[in-house]
């Protein structure tokens, strides 16, 4: 059973400046005042009396290692208090890959609060993007800061953005390998960057400066991370945004979806069914479980519309939960024959899915 985290948003606290997209009190639903910061506190403190299962406390939002001293030790306080509920398990934190090089100290005083992942907002590992998007951190201070957390048998994630200005899908892939196979995190988490009102990406885009990824290429890109993570073990913490109201709202362009996660599998699918289906190909059954059809029904069925854009007739059987065999694919042919029954395994197809990613990055570079 997975840990419920607690949330504590701290929106921009600790930021030494604010990177162009950002809009966090809109993503966190919480205004980016110190004000609520004790608020946050005793919220989280009472949702930790009422907690059933084990729980963590993840503290969101800003750059978390480089809060204000009154407000770090105001955490050290509330971290004391809920530490002695049996049901805590320790903490997590987003925060800059350059905060944790400075911050060594306060480290290891976390770690006394079992201290179970850092996130780091590393978004990018391109240097030159970094700056763009108004950050300082340096190709050193991203490299600094997971040998520090790894020499202090500490877990990290890397949070990557997806769409960022004048990022190139090629390079953006090969980076996230390199990091992936030499400095492998715990999990990633992947967020394709949206336009938010009052930003200066806004600003941008509204200037024609900037063009967002549509949803298909966000779906390209979400794709490669995913299938990259899973071939190298790496686990995925999240994709996308939580779809809160406000963040809706707020929204001005980019791939919002509250349902990208599912479209990047029944993109995996359909790869896997492109790969199957030959040329005389007229009709598809395609068994699958239940619990896996909003992989291909959603989206407006998207998956499915480009199989039936190929001129190819598909229906779609239910099959009995199954987390072994996900697909079973029956292809038929002009003369009505059953010729093929193709079982499917996840591992499969998205295997089959990650070659055809492979290919496309070698036949852009061409
Ligand atoms: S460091 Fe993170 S929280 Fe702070 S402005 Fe940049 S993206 Fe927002």
């Amino acid at each position: 059973m997975h840990d419920r985290i607690i949330p504590v948003f701290i929106p921009f606290m600790g930021c030494a400046g604010k990177c162009i997209y950002c809009n966090q009190s809109v993503i966190t639903s919480t205004p980016d005042t110190e004000i609520e910061f004790e608020k946050q506190l005793i919220q989280a403190e009472k949702n930790t009396f009422q907690a059933q299962i084990p729980f963590q406390i993840g503290f969101y939002g800003g750059t978390f290692l480089e809060i204000k001293d009154y407000y770090f030790s105001q955490i050290i306080l509330f971290l004391n208090k809920i530490s002695k509920n049996e049901k805590f398990m320790g903490i997590r934190f987003s925060t800059t890959p350059e905060s944790v090089c400075r911050n060594l100290s306060r480290i290891l005083l976390l770690k006394r609060f079992n201290l179970k992942l850092v996130e780091l907002g590393v978004q990018t590992f391109n240097e030159d993007i970094l700056k763009k998007i108004g950050r300082k951190t340096t190709k050193e201070d991203i490299d600094n800061s997971i040998k520090l957390l790894a020499s202090h048998d500490i877990k990290w994630v890397y949070q990557v953005m997806p769409g960022l200005p004048s990022e190139n899908f090629q390079e953006f892939y090969k980076l996230c390998d390199y990091y992936f196979s030499n400095y492998p995190p715990e999990y990633i988490r992947i967020y394709p960057l949206l336009v938010f009102k009052n930003t200066e990406l806004e600003r941008q885009y509204r200037k024609g400066l900037y063009v967002p990824l549509s949803m298909e290429e966000s779906i390209c890109y979400v794709k490669a991370l995913y299938l990259l993570a899973r071939k190298k073990k790496i686990g995925i913490l999240k994709i996308g945004i939580h779809p809160e109201k406000s963040v809706f709202q707020s929204c001005v362009a980019g791939p919002l979806s509250g349902h990208l996660k599912e479209m990047m599998k029944g993109s995996i699918i359909v790869d896997w069914i492109m790969n199957k289906i030959q040329e005389n190909t007229r009709f598809i059954e395609i068994h699958i479980s239940s619990q896996f059809q909003s992989w291909i029904r959603g989206d407006k069925c998207a998956v499915l519309k480009s199989i039936s854009d190929l001129g190819i007739k598909y229906k779609i059987i239910s099959t009995e939960k199954d987390n072994n065999n996900l697909i079973a694919l029956k292809i038929h042919t002009y003369n009505d024959k059953i010729i093929k029954k193709i079982i499917g395994h996840w591992e499969e197809i998205c295997e089959s899915s990650r070659k055809l990613v492979l290919n496309s990055l070698v036949l852009r570079e061409q």
